[in-house]
């Protein structure tokens, strides 16, 4: 699943691209990714419109235009890509949404399993959707303090706490395995049993995680390619995900994994996290 850190990669390198340029025409080739809006709608009132941004909340890129926003939600497979030239036959078997550009340029929506969601909101609706979601981890109004003090009223184990895009948004599996595991914490032990100081140590370290993963454009995920196609650099640096059996990286201990938190696997060393 692309989690924060691919979005906000997708984002950044769109951005100078797309500002300023005018949506010539659109298709769309499958509407069940379609929420709130139907196909025609969405297809006639894309048409003549200007990008003015493209920013990021959560794990939705949102393509601002002079009337409304297109809010992406990547789905497992899902990513925004500029084609520069003609698509292939398959590259054109997997582009749910295309959008020709004024400078030549095709925009596309790329979803192999089409399991994302496209939304066509008013500001003022898009006000009302993201007033539901939790605080963005990087926000720096966000602190430890704040970030511990609402961890520590749960008694859910903390991965699943972390998790939770109430609490925040844009940890998911792979971040949340990986800053507890550089914060030293066991995953399920209850976030309200952990001290204080742990917990500030985790924010500092999912901040850190996902800063690095930005910085390197995004964990690697199979069928995940960043906007020129490359796939992201992390994978390599992962601790923890997907390295159930494998020796910790820190003390050679053999790594376990549970599906015990929740309904997927967690990976963790039982000896570096406590
Ligand atoms: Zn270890």
């Amino acid at each position: 699943m692309p989690e924060l850190p691919e979005v906000e990669t997708l984002v950044r390198q769109l951005r100078p691209q797309l500002v300023g340029r005018a949506i010539l025409s659109a298709r769309l080739s499958h509407d069940n990714l379609l929420s709130g809006v139907t196909k025609p709608t969405l297809i006639k009132q894309l048409k003549q419109r200007v990008i003015t941004d493209v920013t990021r909340r959560a794990k939705h890129a949102l393509v601002h235009t002079d009337t409304k926003i297109l809010a992406v939600q990547p789905g497992m497979t899902g990513a925004l890509i500029l084609y520069r030239k003609p698509m292939s036959t398959e590259e054109v078997k997997y582009a749910v949404l295309r959008c020709e550009l004024d400078d030549g340029a095709e925009l596309v929506y790329r979803d192999v399993r089409r399991i994302g969601t496209l939304r066509w909101l008013t500001p003022k609706d898009w006000q009302a959707y993201q007033d539901g979601l939790g605080p963005e981890p990087l926000d720096p109004e966000f602190t430890a303090e704040i970030f511990a003090n609402r961890l520590a009223k749960s008694r859910a184990a903390i991965k699943k706490v972390l998790m939770d895009q109430r609490f925040v948004v844009g940890v998911g599996n792979i971040y949340a395995a990986e800053a507890l595991f550089a914060a030293g914490i066991d995953p399920s032990k209850p976030a309200n049993e952990v001290e204080p100081s742990r917990l500030a140590r985790l924010h500092d370290e999912v901040v850190r995680i996902l800063e690095l993963s930005i910085a390197a454009e995004g964990t690697s995920f199979r069928d995940y390619v960043t906007t020129t196609g490359d796939k992201g650099g992390f994978q390599l640096e992962l601790m923890v995900y997907g390295r159930e059996g494998e020796p910790c990286r820190v003390c050679g201990t053999r790594l376990a994994s549970t599906h015990e938190i929740d309904a997927r696997s967690t990976v963790f060393c039982w000896r570096c996290q406590s």
